[in-house]
């Protein structure tokens, strides 16, 4: 493969967005592990087109993972847009030997990326003529471009999410939860003010997350309010108000008992004539109104700066190495050169996309706005948008709505949590509650530390303004309990018996909602077992919420992005540590036990040297030879000068004889005094924290998708055991037997782990931050 390719360059341009680092360091290092010559090139096109390039070692991309914003610059190049410019930024790249380039941008980088390649041929002629290249030149052969999409506003058309766009969210939602405290205190409004010109993705996941009050989105501005209770002139000014602002004041008006709100706007919102909605004019119209005291927080650059997300790490990481994977391909295949692609990803895969028909359609949402056609320009976005959207607007109701015509009186879910607590567990009981008395349920009971609760008859009617501010919190508000039928089934009760105590207590509900890790898994397939005698109208549903993302028939569990977040933090103050303190190796353990997932993607996301997972096993052997290897790189750094420290994750039952304490002693024992060796136990640490908002965002959406297939499920009068799970971003629902079928109940995990091989091959392709030793 190496000796078909020619050099590969990389930039990246437009906007910064955390997470270009790591994409480029995929890049750089997959081309290194390939023995391709990379370089990067200085400030995006600027420094194609002035022929600013560094050739980079595995060295220049150490400890880059972490860091936001972009290592080698970016910028907006006006002189790229001419002809002249390219055919400079051709002559370099010949210069270079380079055969192929990776764009990390926005569509408008990724238009110059393909105009670029388009022109190649013909740019190379004509440098040749003018005797800017030498003849020998005129035969170099095509141009490969591959394009990955940096942008926070995760507004390109084919791709679930965008290099930088989570990590974006991150600050957003940070920024708004500390808001939360202080506009409680003062009984305060305040207007946040988020990124987004023509895409409204973060404003509207942020309003989900964070249960703001109002959101303004640039692809939906809101509608006339149709209700003769709204007002329709100002009570100040006398004058007519406009719509949205009707529809706004009406709405925070009915906010009862709260003392303060939230309304986050895009920056690019506007009412349905385009004249923009301003955070300044909305706290004119708040305050004149409705008398409340309005502050504006425009977040601004917050929302570039700031370290990548774990998702943003590891996610870029695949997709550097999905770039470089694909021109290997393309350069081993020879010309004709394919249709440019850039790479997109769901929150589990990597895959291509078509750049042109892309870009044609994320600018045909920018013409579906300006001509008013905004049901197009939602469905525009992805058939999730505008799901999401009226999602936004049915959980963020000040009250449900009137269902007198068609409540459903007498029937009765129940919710509950099985096993340890997981962050976005509440964002899954508050979505649950106020979707089923939305659609009229009369009872939504809430039952207190699982079996043991419901045993003891601990409930509570879950209503509309108890789970109003649910959604941010940590923990389980609920309790949460390990404690399974079995252990509380009277003493001498036979196996085939153990969940007959339960009769009177299921009985009394139609559907009973487990949100919980593996032991909620085992237990919804027994009682599914045991439905059709015990209980036959009832239906049951498991929503996956654990950390360790150890459920089958689900990519994510809730919780587990917040775990893994909390570790990546925790290593990157461990690398530091180390890095300080020459020749050291840190150990650091993990939770998780025999399911590797937060192990690996933590040493994937943060640039752990080695992994040891269950999965993957440990023995002496192998720790020997990691210990020789590492021996052998210190022994180069003390000989070059450079300094050298590592990071080495464990999960914490990797292996029942090598423990975290035995493999340190083993390391420390075998370095010959060449590093010495620290172990850092992340504990419990690990379950606790506000959750990250893919963590909110996953309780809603699985939570909001569970209660709609339950009320499907009454309507047919059938009853079912389901589990709502991810797949590909997407919500997906498993039967019993597909769950019975895939769990290893041996080893706590499922059978087939989507992550395993792709995530264990990318770290070893990227993740040391120390040089390879040739041996
Ligand atoms: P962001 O989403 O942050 O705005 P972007 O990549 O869309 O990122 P642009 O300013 O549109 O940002 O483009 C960045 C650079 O890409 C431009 O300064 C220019 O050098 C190049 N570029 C953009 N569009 C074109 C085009 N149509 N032809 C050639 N070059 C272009």
């Amino acid at each position: 493969m190496s000796g078909t390719m020619r050099s590969v360059c990389v930039l990246t341009s437009g906007g910064d967005s955390q997470g270009m680092n790591a994409a480029l360091r995929g890049v750089a290092r997959a081309s290194l592990s390939a023995g391709v010559k990379v370089f990067a090139v200085w400030d995006g096109y600027k420094g194609l087109v002035e022929g600013v390039m560094s050739e980079l070692s595995w060295l220049d991309c150490s400890n880059m993972v972490a860091a936001g914003g972009t290592k080698y610059g970016t910028a907006r190049c006006a002189q790229f847009r001419t002809e002249e410019g390219r055919r400079a930024a051709v002559v370099n790249l010949v210069k270079a030997n380079a055969g192929a380039l990776v764009v990390i941008g926005g569509d408008g980088s990724l238009t110059g990326a393909s105009i670029l390649a388009s022109e190649w041929d013909d740019h190379v002629q004509k440098a040749v003529a003018n005797g800017e290249l030498p003849q020998d030149f005129a035969a170099a052969a095509e141009l490969h471009v591959v394009g990955l999409v940096g942008s926070i506003d995760n507004d390109m058309f084919g791709t679930h999410f965008t290099i930088g766009c989570v990590s974006a969210l991150h600050r957003i939602v940070e920024a708004v939860d500390a808001i939360r405290a202080t506009a409680a205190s003062h009984s305060r409004t305040f207007v946040v003010e988020v990124m987004g010109r023509n895409c409204g993705w973060l404003a509207l996941m942020a309003g989900l997350a964070t249960q703001a009050d109002f959101v303004f989105i640039p692809e939906s501005p809101p509608s006339p309010c149709t209700s003769t209770s709204v007002p329709t002139v100002s009570t100040t000014t006398g004058e007519l108000l406009e719509s949205w602002a009707a529809t706004l004041v009406a709405k925070l008006a009915r906010v009862e008992g709260k003392r303060w709100s939230v309304v986050i706007v895009s920056e690019g919102a506007h009412d349905c004539k385009m004249e923009p909605i301003t955070a300044a004019r909305i706290k004119e119209v708040i305050e004149a109104e409705l008398g409340h005291d309005t502050r504006i927080t425009k977040l601004g650059h917050v929302q570039r700066g700031g370290k990548p997300a774990a998702f943003d790490r590891y996610m870029s990481t695949n997709l550097g190495i999905a770039a470089f994977d694909a021109l290997a391909g393309y350069a081993a295949a020879g010309p004709p050169a394919p249709e440019p692609v850039y790479f997109g990803c769901s929150d589990a895969s990597v895959y291509p996309v078509a750049l042109h028909p892309a870009v044609a359609a994320t600018r045909n949402v920018h013409d579906l706005v300006a001509a008013g056609k905004y049901d197009d320009a939602m469905v525009a976005r992805g058939a999730e948008y505008p799901q999401l959207f009226r999602m936004l607007r049915t959980l963020l109701r000040s009250d449900p709505h009137d269902r007198s015509a068609h409540a459903l009186p007498d029937y009765r879910v129940a919710i509950m949590h099985v096993g340890a607590p997981a962050p976005g567990m509440n964002a899954a009981v508050a979505t649950l509650t106020r979707i089923f008395l939305d659609a009229g349920v009369s009872d939504v009971v809430g039952i207190h530390n699982g079996f043991e609760g419901l045993a003891k008859g601990k409930t509570c009617p879950l209503t509309w303004a108890h789970v109003r501010e649910w959604v941010p919190e940590g923990g389980a508000k609920l309790g949460t309990t390990r404690t399974l039928p079995a252990d509380l089934a009277p003493a001498g009760t036979p196996p085939d018996k153990a969940l007959e105590w339960l009769i009177p207590h299921l009985s009394a509900f139609n559907a009973l909602v487990i949100i919980g890790g593996f032991e909620a898994a085992s237990i919804l397939v027994d009682l599914a077992d045991a439905a059709p005698r015990l209980w036959p109208h009832l239906s049951g549903m498991l929503i996956p919420a654990t950390i360790s993302n150890n459920v089958p028939c689900t990519q994510y569990s809730i919780g587990t992005d917040t775990a893994l977040n909390a570790i990546v933090e925790a290593c990157d103050r461990v690398k530091q540590s180390a890095y300080s303190s020459a020749h050291r190796v840190f150990v650091v353990e993990v939770m998780g036990a025999r399911c590797g997932f937060l192990a690996t993607m933590a040493g994937l996301a943060a640039g752990a040297e080695k992994v040891y997972t269950h999965e993957r096993g440990i023995s002496a052997a192998a720790i020997l030879a990691d210990v020789k290897d590492f021996c052998a790189r210190f022994t180069a750094s003390t000989e070059s000068n450079t300094p050298r420290s590592a990071l080495v994750i464990t999960a914490n039952a990797a292996s029942e004889t090598y423990t975290t304490p035995m493999m340190c002693a083993l390391y420390e024992a075998e370095s010959d005094g060449i590093f010495s060796v620290r172990a850092s136990v992340l504990g419990y640490l690990q379950q606790g924290g506000s959750p990250t908002p893919l963590d909110r965002i996953r309780g809603i959406e699985l939570a909001a998708a569970s209660a709609a297939r339950i009320l499907e499920l009454r309507d047919s009068t059938d009853t079912a055991f389901l589990v709502c799970g991810t797949s590909e971003s997407a919500v997906i629902f498993s039967d019993m037997s597909s769950l019975d079928g895939s769990m290893d109940r041996a080893n706590r995990r499922p059978r087939c782990q989507w992550w395993d091989d792709l995530a264990t091959r990318n770290i070893s392709i990227t993740s040391a931050e120390t040089e390879p030793h040739p041996d």
